[in-house]
């Protein structure tokens, strides 16, 4: 007669648990590292795909938690002694002219500041609001992207307010429909204020190359989202 006797089921059971355990913590290790190659690929996938690298120049980043120091880019003057990165420059104006084509009355109210002329600006809204409020509405010396020669301030001549209602402008409708094309994102979107730590800013725009611009476009992203997606492993 076939006989199981108790020592011989608590053998069987001990070993079908091992094997789970040994099963099971080999799909865990197996799942989490295919997890990690696959979004370091696709990471490079991404930056291949658009033919781009976060070591660009045009992807500096400068915000309240990242200060660019001294960094200082070669200017050209783009009009009304308006001065812009030497490399991006043509791009900014392609932009404007083709804004005022179109019959818009495009002011650029400001682009490159250095670091001094960011102090004072700051300085200025300290003793108005406060440190805290003032670090919403001006970035301190060194964290402003206006350092980076990358970023255009640009208003309507008749409307030179830099007021969330610029929005309803013609020029900023136009603007914001079309910057990517040039190679401009909107830097401070609405919904994006918790990241940026900036508020909405509907006249401030910066140059990242058209594939990127686009890509920020299609994806709703702010520059440091899209800067995640791209960084390297
Ligand atoms: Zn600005």
């Amino acid at each position: 007669m076939f006989k199981i006797n108790k020592k011989q089921i608590e053998h069987a059971l001990l070993l079908f648990l091992i094997a789970n355990v040994v099963f099971m913590s080999s799909c865990y290790g197996k799942t989490t590292k295919t997890d990690e190659s696959e979004s370091v690929s696709e990471t490079k996938k991404l930056a291949d795909e658009l033919g781009v690298n976060i070591n660009d120049y045009q992807f500096i980043l400068a915000n309240i938690d990242n200060s660019i120091g001294d960094y200082t880019p070669e200017l050209v003057e783009i009009e009304n002694g308006r001065k812009f990165d030497k490399r991006a420059a043509s791009a900014l104006k392609s932009f404007i002219a083709e804004a005022r084509a179109q019959g818009l009355n495009v002011f650029l109210s400001s682009t490159y500041r250095g670091k001094y002329s960011q102090k004072m600006l700051y300085d200025r809204k300290v003793e108005q609001y406060g440190e805290e409020e003032a670090k919403t509405i001006v970035l301190p010396p060194g964290t402003s992207e206006h350092q980076t020669g990358l970023a255009a301030d640009i208003t309507d001549v008749y409307y030179d307010f830099k007021t969330k209602d610029l929005e309803n402008t013609e020029t900023f409708k136009w603007l914001n429909e079309h910057c990517q094309d040039y190679g401009f994102i909107l830097r401070y979107p609405k919904d994006k204020e918790d990241i940026t730590k900036v508020i909405y800013e509907p006249w401030h725009f910066r140059y990242v190359g058209i594939a990127a611009a686009k890509y920020i476009k299609e994806h709703n992203l702010c520059l440091e989202e899209f800067l995640e997606l791209i960084k390297e492993p």
